[in-house]
């Protein structure tokens, strides 16, 4: 019997756990020749999630949960969860029933029948979203994909089963950054996308506000592209340019007609606008080495406070 691992990311979940399990328990069940394993990773919840999900692992063999020190994201609780899992195959997915288990079938025998290594959801539209969000979502997936050699496919959710091998390939990218869809993409491998529209949330609220969303997307464009820093460059060489150009005018003026001292509140505005830009690309060059200076220091990217379940028994 083949095993498949479904991750659990739940960071103050106390409202959807048990409905998250009892829905995907009940698509679990039917999948033929394949056992379900349950990995919920508490990424430092403040409510009672924990607690459910120690409840559940008691009721239920195959479940088992790691509870970390506190909030890391739900990028370390997916590589917290995909480093734990033991199956063959493997599935991430969000706890609110965004992500529908009954999907699963789908993509497991896509994965397993189809000769892909993994099969991954993609949202068709952005229903029940705040328009301004969706909008700028759909800015962010132009400007990363035209900026990176890595494709970010618009609407892609982290929802997506894999086969062993792919999830061994992510588990070697160990940078402390982590931005999965880049990542998922950059490992390779062949990926089926299956298409749905947008589900809400089953209960609870989102943990992604929009400010939280955006420093997500600056992240994402810093990890895959080094173009910032391109244009950072560009715009320098622009500037020298035109520069070298206004210094042969005024020089040429001055030696033709003379009495060159007027102009001072356009010098000021010129020298804000320089200073600016200069300050701008410096910060794009900080945000570089911030990240590289967080890597440097090679800090775990997350530390488990407690693990039980299945593995207890063993
Ligand atoms: N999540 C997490 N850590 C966080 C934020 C979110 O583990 O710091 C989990 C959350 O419990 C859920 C999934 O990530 O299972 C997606 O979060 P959410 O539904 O809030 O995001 P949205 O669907 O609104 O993008
Ligand atoms: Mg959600």
């Amino acid at each position: 019997m083949e095993r498949l691992s479904i991750i659990v990311p739940c960071y103050n979940e106390e409202a959807t756990v048990e409905t998250f399990f009892r829905a995907a328990s009940a698509v679990c069940r039917e999948l033929p020749g394949v056992e379900a394993e349950y990995i919920f990773v508490d990424d430092g919840s403040s409510d009672r999630t924990l607690d459910i999900v120690r409840g559940l692992a008691r009721k239920h063999p195959g479940v088992r949960w790691l509870s970390f020190s506190r909030n890391f994201g739900k990028e370390a609780a997916m590589f917290a969860g995909l480093e734990h899992a033991r199956g063959d195959y493997m599935a991430v997915m969000d706890v609110d029933l965004q992500d529908p288990p009954e999907l699963l079938p789908e993509l497991l025998e896509a994965v397993r029948e189809g000769g892909y290594d993994c099969a991954a959801v993609r949202r068709v539209d952005r229903k029940g979203e705040p328009p301004i969000r969706s909008w700028f979502a759909r800015q962010f997936y132009k400007v990363i994909n035209k900026m990176s050699r890595t494709e970010i496919v618009d609407g892609a959710r982290d929802f997506r089963l894999m086969t062993r091998q792919m999830v061994d390939a992510i588990l070697r990218l160990t940078e402390y950054n982590r931005f999965s869809k880049g990542i998922f993409s950059w490992v390779g491998f062949r990926t089926k996308w299956v298409e749905t529209v947008n589900v809400e949330r089953s209960g609870g609220e989102s943990k992604w506000s929009f400010f939280k969303l955006l420093l997500y997307a600056l992240d994402g464009i810093i990890a895959f592209s080094t173009a910032p820093l391109a244009i950072a460059s560009v715009l320098g060489l622009v500037f020298c340019a035109v520069a070298f150009f206004a210094i042969i005018f005024v020089i040429v003026r001055q030696l033709v007609w003379g009495g060159s001292a007027y102009g001072w509140p356009s010098l000021v505005c010129i020298i804000l606008l320089v200073t600016g830009i200069q300050l701008f690309c410096i910060g794009i060059v900080g945000q570089y080495l911030a990240k590289t200076y967080l890597e440097v220091k090679g800090r775990p990217i997350y530390i488990l406070r407690e693990q039980g379940g299945d593995h207890e028994r063993q």
